[in-house]
């Protein structure tokens, strides 16, 4: 997967908090919100802009699940582990939320947490993830079918045209319902499924 963050080379502004003079108060209420899980809604007032709402959001997960915060119990199964798993995530936030006017560039930050995982289960949870991946390639392909079909359909004569307009859509709702089984939750162990708001991308072992 590609990691965006690091290697742009624009330059990164600083945090614009509500009310700068209590930055640092602001940034602590912000802290303490995400720490008890709160959507974006529940951190957002503490910044002036979406956008840097977003980027705490992303900076803070990324040092609070930092390399050298791992614990060294699997998140698996429990046992001892030095072994260490790093996953990638996405964060988006939906269009609606976004300020008006503002480029679509805010929206998203790519973060990475670390975990402790032993073999096994990283093992486990790789075979899982590529199992993830082709049952979504087939419910993606799927979809792809039911708009062609459905574009075709209004070519053909009637009655085929129609029976296949019902088919086509009927395609295209099951690819949906597919989608939102299949891409949540994560095909991670339970514990490691909703450390952060963000869609899975990978996950990889690291020396
Ligand atoms: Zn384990």
């Amino acid at each position: 997967m590609d990691q965006p963050p690091a290697s742009s080379d624009r330059p990164v502004l600083p945090l614009q908090y509500a009310h700068p003079r209590t930055a640092a108060d602001e940034q602590s209420n912000a802290e303490a919100a995400i720490m008890a899980g709160a959507a974006l809604a529940g951190y957002r007032r503490y910044f002036r802009h979406t956008r840097d709402a977003v980027r705490f959001y992303g900076e803070f997960q990324s040092r609070r699940f930092a390399r050298g915060t791992v614990d060294q119990i699997c998140k698996g199964c429990g046992a001892p582990t030095a072994n260490v798993a790093r996953i990638d995530w996405r964060f988006v936030i939906p269009m609606r939320t976004m300020e008006f006017g503002m480029s679509t560039e805010g929206n998203r930050a790519f973060l990475q947490t670390h975990h402790s995982l032993c073999d096994e289960c990283f093992r486990r949870t790789a075979l899982r993830v590529q199992r993830f991946r082709r049952r979504r390639a087939g419910a993606i392909a799927l979809g792809v079918i039911g708009v062609i079909l459905l574009i075709q359909s209004g070519r053909m004569p009637s009655p085929i045209g129609s029976w296949c307009a019902v088919l086509s859509l009927g395609l295209v709702v099951l690819t949906m319902l597919f989608v939102k089984l299949i891409l949540r939750p994560p095909p991670l162990p339970p514990a490691l499924q909703h450390v952060v708001a963000g869609t899975f991308e990978n996950i990889s072992r690291i020396p």
